[in-house]
């Protein structure tokens, strides 16, 4: 992340440069707490509400993760992907989780995003705006309040614990805390070493070098790997040398569910309302209802914002989500966020597009390729097989290709290691593999291999 220090020191853009009485009144006139008084889905199960606004009176007055300018700045991106002129990559974590909150972790992240970034900018001759399911994706919804073993389900780290027992499964609003320490700690992070050595384009492409060697597929991927070796070298030639070739800038996105926590980090500035736990929020498939709770605390902040559309959803609710969400019809400040699996996008998404297209909305399509492509192996993991979450992707492509739209970008489940969570890919991993290292405290993630794979294929999509 690049820091620009003029903008930061410039007073219009510091944060709580309002009075604290003045900023309370200017969150009723926005209505940022409106939420608390409708329909709620997924609420976490806390016993007792008094130390959830114990907790929400610590957060409301610390320093954000992240700064006003730096969500303007991404919005101005988006609205380049929402123009045909970008593609957005978004990556992560199902869960984070505390105890993976680690240099490791982060970098491992960071590296695998920025490599898939280079060959899908490469594949696209676009920018490609990075963003990462980091810094607070602390949160899940879950389709059960209790699990297999009768406990109270798992909620993500920022409610309660994944340990089995019933007092670590415990809702504890304490533990909002700790995530925001820990987002600020990964925010910290990923800002100080994004703008040093690991984001050197030659240093990430030689990475992707190395995967080539390394994958089974490698042949396939070494034609593009070829194609960017000599753009670098013709860069060389040139004495092309840039900031933009040394830095690169990685926004956080987290599902806005716990919305007391969201809500203490926003802070009210020029008259504007900035979600700052994080650049990107977005409202997941459980809990979109257009009256509910979320929907309505999203719907009121400068900061671009994203809502997953299943495949129950109609192209009548998507055309209405769009106007509550984006009421000003703004560029990239709207993203829809397709989960319908593979078996269904090509019959459920072209009649949204078309609509929403149709009534001249501004929007972002974005394909998460995971959520709807989620079976149980023969041995019992929840897991995912790579060759449905490319057929998603590629079904998503047609789907723009015949309606004449921009395929904006891609969401995945993602890790930085060599874990065994999802099936397929050129390492063949099977179902017995998945015992080998499953380690995701929630849903199954693509590994390095299969990641920078996707990002391989997804480049060839693109420029066909
Ligand atoms: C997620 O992104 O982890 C998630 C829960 O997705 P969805 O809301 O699409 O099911
Ligand atoms: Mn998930």
């Amino acid at each position: 992340m690049t820091i620009d220090w003029h903008q930061l020191r410039n007073p219009g853009l510091v944060p709580g440069s309002l009075d604290p009485a003045a900023a309370v009144e200017r969150a009723a006139q926005l209505g940022l707490d409106r939420w608390r008084d409708l329909p709620r889905d997924q609420m976490p199960p806390w016993e007792d509400y008094s130390e959830v606004e114990d907790v929400y009176g610590v957060l409301k007055s610390v320093p954000p993760i992240v700064a006003p300018y730096e969500v303007d700045a991404l919005r101005d991106q988006l609205a380049q992907v929402c123009a045909g002129k970008a593609f957005l990559l978004q990556g992560g974590d199902c869960a984070e989780t505390f105890i993976d909150n680690t240099e490791a972790h982060l970098l491992g992240l960071a590296r695998t995003i920025l490599q898939m970034a280079v060959v899908l900018t490469y594949g696209a001759s676009m920018p490609v705006v990075k963003v990462g399911r980091v810094a607070g994706q602390y949160t899940k919804p879950r389709s059960s309040a209790t699990d297999s073993l009768g406990l109270p389900s798992y909620r993500g780290d920022m409610i309660n614990s994944l340990e089995k027992t019933p007092e670590a499964r415990r809702a504890d609003p304490q533990r909002m805390i700790r995530a925001y320490a820990n987002a600020a700690a990964a925010m910290n992070m990923l800002r100080a070493y994004l703008s040093g050595g690991i984001a050197d384009l030659r240093a990430v492409h030689h990475w992707n070098k190395d995967f080539v060697r390394q994958s089974p597929a490698g042949e396939r991927y070494e034609a593009i790997g070829r194609e960017i070796d000599r753009a670098l070298a013709f860069m060389d030639a040139c004495g092309v040398d840039d900031d933009a070739l040394h830095t690169v800038t990685m926004y956080a996105s987290h599902e806005a569910l716990a919305l007391e926590y969201d809500r203490a980090l926003t802070r009210v500035n020029n008259d504007r309302a900035f979600g700052l736990s994080g650049h990107f929020l977005w409202v997941g498939e459980r809990t979109r209802r257009l009256d509910g709770a979320h929907i309505d605390f999203i719907s009121r902040l400068a900061n671009p914002i994203g809502v997953k559309i299943g495949p129950s959803t109609s192209p009548d609710w998507a055309l209405e989500a769009c106007e509550k969400l984006n009421p000003d019809n703004i560029p990239g400040k709207l993203t829809l966020i397709s989960r319908m699996g593979n078996q269904k996008i090509r019959d459920v998404l072209p009649t949204i597009v078309a609509k929403v297209h149709a009534a001249g909305r501004q929007v972002i399509w974005q394909c998460d390729p995971m959520h709807g492509n989620t079976h149980e192996s023969s041995n019992g993991y929840k897991t995912r097989d790579f060759d449905r979450v490319v057929d998603e992707v590629l079904g998503f492509f047609e789907v723009h290709r015949s309606t004449g739209t921009h395929p904006g970008g891609i969401h995945i489940e993602l890790t930085g290691e060599d874990v065994t969570e999802c099936v397929g890919g050129a390492q063949a991993l099977d179902d017995k593999d998945l015992e080998q290292r499953y380690e995701t405290a929630c849903d199954p993630r693509l590994n390095t291999q299969q990641s920078l794979e996707l990002a391989f294929l997804v480049a060839e999509m693109l420029r066909h």
